[in-house]
């Protein structure tokens, strides 16, 4: 760049200022790789290859609104109900992907993931520092919470981060239990309703029924074969 600024006889000043441009903008792009690294996404899926039409009843406009990502800001949350294959990890993870161009932090776990982290962390006595990392976090992503991701002592460890976040910070949690059911796998003795309710509070829930995505894509492969052997 020094030598062409000189040939076009370029102002030292000029020169300067495009040099810093370039800078900036491949260490801007260098930390959104580092943070999309270290949010731990299981495939980087992005939304521009969600195929709404597939899914009515994932109301479009605002899974986009969501992808800006106001809600992050205002610390609230975002659930993803349905069966298997319909699509909750894809949408999950896009607006995770956003956040961090965005330059949030964030982190995508299963629940049973995190669960084994916290109990290992209690194992090794030190539990109390585990939440300090999480805090950090922006927004978390908690991926299959279901019946049988733990024990009950796994779920009071994951309900105290859940409930730690409460109007802090932003909790995405995908799920393949309907809403009413999730008492069940956080029940407990000291887990009643009234604590659920924290993290229901302020909540974007998207009931993601239908078939699911994948089946349905494979029957389709498998009908393309069959036309061709027919032929
Ligand atoms: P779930 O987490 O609900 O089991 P996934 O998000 O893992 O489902 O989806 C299963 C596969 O199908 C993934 O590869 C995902 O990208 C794809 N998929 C699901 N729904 C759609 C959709 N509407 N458009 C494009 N791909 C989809
Ligand atoms: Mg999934």
């Amino acid at each position: 760049m020094a030598r062409e600024a000189a040939a076009a006889g370029e102002p030292y000043d000029a020169y300067l200022a495009r040099l810093t441009e370039v800078e900036v903008t491949a260490r801007a792009a260098t930390a959104v790789a580092a943070r999309i690294r270290a949010a731990g996404f299981p495939v980087v899926k992005d939304l521009d290859t969600f195929d709404f039409t597939a899914c009515p009843a994932v109301p479009k406009q605002k899974v986009l609104e969501l992808a800006r990502g106001e809600w992050v800001g205002q610390h609230a949350n975002c659930c993803r109900i349905g069966g298997s294959g319909t699509g909750k990890t894809h949408l999950a993870t896009a607006p995770g992907l956003a956040r961090c161009r965005a330059g949030k932090r964030v982190r995508f776990t299963t629940a049973a993931g995190l669960v084994a982290q916290l109990e290992k962390a209690q194992q090794e006595h030190r539990l109390d520092r585990v939440p300090t990392a999480l805090d950090r976090l922006d927004l978390l992503i908690v991926d299959e919470l279901g019946y049988l991701s733990f024990r009950r002592a796994g779920a009071e460890l994951l309900f105290r981060v859940f409930a730690d976040r409460s109007e802090r910070r932003s909790l995405l949690v995908t799920s393949d239990l309907p809403f009413g059911e999730w008492g069940t796998v956080f029940q407990g003795e000291r887990m009643t309703a009234a604590r659920l309710d924290r993290l229901t509070h302020q909540c974007q829930i998207f009931e993601m029924n239908g078939e699911s995505y994948r089946f349905r894509e494979s029957m389709k492969a498998k009908a393309g074969k069959d036309v061709k052997k027919a032929k």
